[in-house]
């Protein structure tokens, strides 16, 4: 919690300085409520959501009869975390089973963190004493996949990787395949999202995961969601969730933004869990989603 307070606070805030002055002040008046609901909105978190989350706040405060408004706060703060609803299982599958590695595939628009995300997700298993295995399926920049291969060598992933311009599905499949023979716990997937492309982008996506699919189910599919393309993000979102069953998000870039309440729209308006968050760019800057923590670091 310290450290995503710490993090978080690099930016602003994430649900912008307007709430947090408004529930500085000693009393709550018509204008105070506004702002309230103005700043949600401007974070993010969506007009119908926000809408329904300051109806029921006011009429809590009203049947409550609060007084003060650091009671206030502590009643938006749990309004908040029910908005993100805590009972999701937002545990990644990320063990292997039935004598094979788990296989996660990683989706989202160019530029999203996927890359990235995939490194710090290595990371993070290696230091749970797993061994991983990165596919580098995004062939069309070469760029991505030596990305990739840069940061498995920095944290002790093979990484498997195709000709430039050269067929994903095949190097997806490749990869799985070679996970299952070298024995790793879980291979990592690194696709290709080029939306300017939809349909193309769809149907490579769909051959990605049918082909992944001959060695076995894909246990997890994760959605790679920057923060700071905020309700734009969630169109985007939609044509993937259309095409994979997309089983988490990762909300990246929550480090540079002051519009963290899209992780309230996200959850609300997909249904799928919010897994991860990323906060910055260094290997170690990825924090499991946690409701309470998230609420608190964004109510400062
Ligand atoms: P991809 O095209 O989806 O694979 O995206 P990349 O992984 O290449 O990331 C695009 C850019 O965003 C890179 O410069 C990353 O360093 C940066 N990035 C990724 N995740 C985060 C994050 O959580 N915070 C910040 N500040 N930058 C990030």
């Amino acid at each position: 919690l310290v450290r995503l307070r710490a993090r978080l606070s690099r930016s602003q805030s994430l649900l912008g300085k307007g709430l947090l002055s408004v529930l500085s002040r000693d009393h709550l008046d018509e204008d105070a409520w506004e702002e309230i609901e103005d700043s949600l909105i401007s974070a993010d978190v969506g007009v119908e959501a926000t809408q329904a989350l300051v109806a029921r706040l006011r009429e809590r405060v009203r049947v409550l009869g609060t007084r003060t408004v650091a009671e206030v706060r502590e009643q938006l703060a749990e309004e908040l975390v029910a908005a993100l609803e805590p009972g999701m299982d937002r545990s990644l599958r990320t063990a292997p089973h039935d004598g094979r590695p788990a296989v996660v595939l990683v989706v989202g628009v160019n530029g999203a963190g996927k890359t990235t995300t995939c490194g710090k997700v290595a990371r993070v298993l290696i230091a749970d004493g797993r061994t991983v295995l990165l596919g580098a399926a995004d062939t069309f920049r070469a760029a991505a996949a030596e990305q990739l291969a840069t940061w498995g060598e920095r944290v002790g992933a093979e990484t498997v990787r195709g000709p430039e311009g050269g067929d994903p599905a095949s190097v997806a499949f490749d990869a799985v395949r070679r996970g299952i023979d070298t024995g790793v716990d879980t291979v990592l997937i690194d696709t290709a999202g080029r939306l300017q492309n939809k349909v193309g982008l769809m149907d490579e996506l769909g051959k990605v995961k049918r082909v992944v699919e001959k060695h076995g189910p894909v246990d997890e599919t994760l959605l790679i969601l920057d923060a700071t393309t905020g309700q734009n993000g969630l169109e985007q979102a939609r044509v993937f969730t259309d095409v994979v069953d997309v089983t988490g998000v990762v909300l990246t870039k929550l480090d540079g933004t002051a519009k963290g309440g899209i992780v309230i729209a996200v959850q609300n308006k997909l249904g799928i869990p919010v897994k991860l968050v990323g906060l910055g760019e260094g290997p170690d800057d990825l924090a499991p989603f946690e409701p309470a923590a998230f609420v608190e670091a964004l109510l400062g």
